[in-house]
């Protein structure tokens, strides 16, 4: 009997195991905010922002709470994202100047060698488009349709960087079909964009990136949104989102595509803390390496497999979303090439007693490592330059340990309590330094970034 059941396995499984792979992988939509702070979602405590499509996405699926990007700011933030790389692995974290992030006509951007998560899922068969603002290169090189994406619409780096000679552009594919593009029907336009993206695709697995502008200052809430909010034109703007998220949930209602669709929404660092944005009640902005300029609102739905209601506080990050997507997608990982990310599956389908394979966290501010996380524990190391935020304001920086469990908002120093924390933490850091670097000093695991000898012709005038 157990020598029949054995030869039943074994003929089986290769079946079973193609059929799972083969007839369920899932869509996946990735909506991924600007400068989103950590406390503006209805569902993670904002009394002023009206958000009840996102709120209902929160109590349909999964939130977690200990959700983290990898810098304060775009670019570097995007990297990640993208390639399930620390920025100083992939050599984004400075631009070609050193400064924070990719401007206009940049000679930098990812290197196409990188694999990018879009690259994957279009490898396992899936239609990819990224719609929005992209950040990580404006050369052609450097672009969506370069790095794994069928097909681009939107802005190829921050609303705020228009220039004389380069007027915002709006972009399709390569091509810039717009400039300077008119901001406020952004929101709609991409939204338009995804609808008609999805219905188009209804029949094949499918990966929807939608960065969207919003929240980046200059904002531009839509038409049917401004002055509508009670939290100025911030507000608005958030509202036009959730009411443009709501939307996209109802086309895949309408589609019949709900129980097959994993819908992603997370934010690429904090809000500035300006003009509305909020993190609390977390410590700092975007910019800097404090809670609030690092943690961000992160939900995730795909009825019938993410139990309703579900919250998760184990430590998690944009990081993990390349490994992850491609398990549940079935596709293959890069065998050539050291990845930071891991796979959260478990945590995602929220399962009982799933602990997160994440044993540490790193933040950088530009080069410099400045903090690391280990469970419930943050170490922040002394360094040269520490941006109370977006203030630029520089402050001290003596050896701090925070035990986050009981203070996210980083106020009660325990080092001085915790001297063996601080030693295991401290030698995390060690590693980090060795692999990726810190300040001058060059980590043994970093990759080149790409580089062109011309900026961008399609952008210059
Ligand atoms: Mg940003």
């Amino acid at each position: 009997m157990k020598l029949l059941l054995a030869l039943l396995l074994l003929v089986q499984s290769p079946c079973s195991l193609f059929a799972v792979q083969s007839s369920t992988p899932p869509n996946i939509i990735l909506i991924y905010m600007d400068d989103l702070g950590y406390g503006d979602l209805g569902c993670f405590g904002s009394t002023k922002n009206r958000t009840p499509n996102l709120d209902r996405m929160a109590a349909e699926g999964i939130r977690f709470t200990d959700f983290y990007v990898t810098s304060g700011v775009c670019t570097p933030s995007r990297a990640s994202l993208m390639t399930g790389c620390y920025p100083r692995r992939v050599n984004l974290h400075v631009d070609e100047n050193d400064k924070w992030v990719l401007f206009p006509a940049a000679r930098k951007g990812l290197n196409p060698k990188e694999t990018t998560i879009a690259e994957i899922l279009k490898t396992a068969g899936y239609a990819t488009t990224c719609i929005g603002k992209w950040h990580l290169g404006d050369h052609p090189d450097f672009l969506p349709t370069r790095h794994g994406f069928d097909s681009y619409f939107g802005i190829p780096y921050s609303n705020d960087m228009g220039r004389k000679n380069i007027p915002l552009p709006l972009m399709r594919d390569e091509e810039v079909i717009e400039a300077p593009v008119k901001q406020a029907p952004l929101t709609r336009r991409y939204t338009d964009e995804a609808i008609s993206f999805i219905t188009k695709n209804k029949e094949r697995p499918f990966f929807l990136y939608l960065p969207h502008t919003c929240v980046h200052l200059p904002l531009f809430p839509g038409e049917g949104f401004q002055g509508k909010s009670a939290n100025g034109k911030y507000g608005d703007w958030i509202e036009e989102v959730d009411a443009a998220t709501g939307e996209l949930l109802k086309t895949l209602k309408d589609l019949k595509l709900e129980k097959n669709t994993l819908v992603i929404f997370t934010s690429d660092n904090g809000s500035n803390g300006r003009n509305g944005g909020s993190n609390a009640p977390l410590k700092g902005t975007k910019g800097s390496t404090h809670e609030g300029g690092m943690r961000v609102p992160c939900l995730m739905r795909w009825p019938g497999t993410i139990p309703p209601g579900a919250i998760c506080s184990q430590l998690a990050s944009t990081l993990d979303f390349l490994p992850t997507l491609t398990a549940l997608a079935g596709g293959a990982l890069p065998q050539e090439r050291k990845i930071d990310g891991l796979n959260i599956t478990d945590l995602v389908l929220a399962k009982e007693g799933a602990q997160t394979p994440r044993s540490s966290l790193f933040y950088y501010h530009t080069t410099q490592l400045q903090a690391v996380r280990s469970g419930k524990w943050k170490l922040v190391l002394p360094h040269d330059v520490r941006f109370d935020g977006w203030s630029g304001k520089k402050e001290d920086s003596p050896l701090e340990l925070y035990d986050l469990s009981t203070d996210p908002s980083e106020n009660s120093n325990v080092a001085a309590k915790y001297p063996a924390v601080v030693e295991q933490l401290r030698k995390l850091a060690h590693e980090a330094r060795k692999d990726l670097g810190d300040g001058p000093q060059k980590g043994t695991g970093q990759r080149p970034a790409g580089w062109v000898d011309q900026a961008s012709p399609r952008l210059l005038r």
